[in-house]
């Protein structure tokens, strides 16, 4: 049996949750695996009503669960960055889910590449430090008037700047950084995934010939780590891998990249594989409590049309019950989701006539199919 959470959220989160739930639940049917749901009124509504973004009982309720299963957030009635600071930073600190996963394979046709080209990358990007830490501020003109927001711990840095007092002179920073401890357990998981998968090579992303202190020791990690694992790591400069992705995409398997660049190639990832519409990822802590979600958003312009494409959140549910220790359901279903696409059995973003309901019955019969 497993217990997972479910937190449907704002938008279309609700509407694909929906038909994710159904395609889990038939698919765990079929291998007689029980799935145990706890559902949560996470998002804009609640906000809007009580004022409660992710609370202690929210936590609670989520570590009683083996993994979170999530829509999206968002809403026009609230300023942006309030429910994603409150709700998705907030849980992705608190479970110290440190690793995000986002798969890129060739969905045909779907995929905008030029000729038969098969690729099936894993981006793993380092998901709470580099320069996504918080670590900025802004110096304002004269040194003795400096108004400095460092939101984590910073030792030893000469903030000195010449005398002025013009707005000229101001400097706006933000700094990247990286804990050995923090690279040595994302670098870990890296070569373990490679190895579960049988991959021959993690590659390791990153600006080592600009950033040489930040990145020179992501390197020394990586190396160290390669050897200990029995693993090879090839090292790429992130814009060579981004020209790299769209022109030989196949030559890749298993990309580890640092936490902005990652951010960056994981759109470039979901593009070439297809949109959106396909586009799921995972935020791991491999000792903990991880979340699947859906990468698009809550999309208000489509929500309640029944037009949202319930793929993309379908797969997410695809990576929890892989997570989960059942690669197998995993592979189910997205033999359904293909085979879905095959038949063209898809929603209007991919050229189908369905809705977002009978794209998700559809791919439920396939999963029963199977059988
Ligand atoms: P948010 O503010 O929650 O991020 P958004 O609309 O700014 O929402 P997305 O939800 O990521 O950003 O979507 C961008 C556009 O892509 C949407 O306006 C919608 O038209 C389209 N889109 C996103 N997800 C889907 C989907 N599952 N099915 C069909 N179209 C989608």
């Amino acid at each position: 049996m497993f217990k997972v959470a479910v937190a449907p959220g704002d938008g279309i989160g609700k509407e694909v949750i929906a038909e994710g739930v159904k395609v889990l639940q038939a698919a765990c049917g079929t291998e007689h695996v029980e799935l145990q749901l706890e559902y949560m009124d996470l998002g804009s509504d609640r906000y809007l009503r009580t004022g409660e973004l992710l609370t202690d009982d929210d936590i609670a309720l989520m570590k009683r669960n083996q993994a979170v299963y999530f829509g999206a957030i968002g809403d026009p009635r609230v300023a942006p960055g309030i429910l994603e600071k409150g709700i998705l930073i907030k849980m992705r600190t608190t479970f110290d889910q440190y690793i995000n996963m986002r798969p890129s394979k060739a969905w045909h046709p779907y995929t905008p590449l030029k000729g038969e080209k098969n690729f099936d990358i894993i981006f793993l990007r380092e998901n709470t430090e580099d320069f996504y830490m918080g670590a900025g501020g802004v110096l304002k003109g004269r040194s003795d008037a400096v108004d400095l927001e460092l939101k984590r711990k910073l030792y030893d840095i000469d903030l000195t700047l010449s005398s002025s007092s013009t707005s000229a002179d101001d400097y706006a920073f933000e700094i990247g950084m990286m804990s050995r401890r923090g690279i040595e357990r994302f670098a870990d998981y890296s070569f373990e995934l490679a190895k579960k998968m049988g991959r021959p090579k993690v590659t390791a992303v990153d600006k080592a010939n600009v950033c040489t202190s930040l990145y020179g020791m992501w390197r020394e990690v990586f190396s160290q780590k390669s050897k200990e694992h029995g693993i090879p790591v090839e090292y790429m400069y992130v814009d060579a891998m981004a020209m790299a992705l769209v022109r030989a995409p196949e030559r890749f398997g298993i990309v580890a990249c640092p936490n902005m660049f990652g951010d960056i190639l994981t759109d470039i990832g979901a593009e070439i594989m297809g949109g959106l519409g396909v586009a799921a990822s995972g935020n791991i802590n491999p000792n903990g409590v991880s979340m699947f979600e859906p990468v698009h958003g809550s999309a208000p312009d489509i929500a309640g049309q029944g037009k949202a494409n319930p793929i993309a959140a379908i797969l997410a549910g695809k990576m929890m019950i892989d997570q989960l220790g059942r690669p197998d359901i995993g592979k189910l279903i997205e033999w359904a989701v293909k085979m879905a696409m095959k038949q063209k059995m898809v929603t209007p973003d991919m050229g189908g006539a369905l809705t977002t309901k009978q794209a998700g019955d559809a791919i439920v019969d396939l999963v029963r199919s199977a059988q």
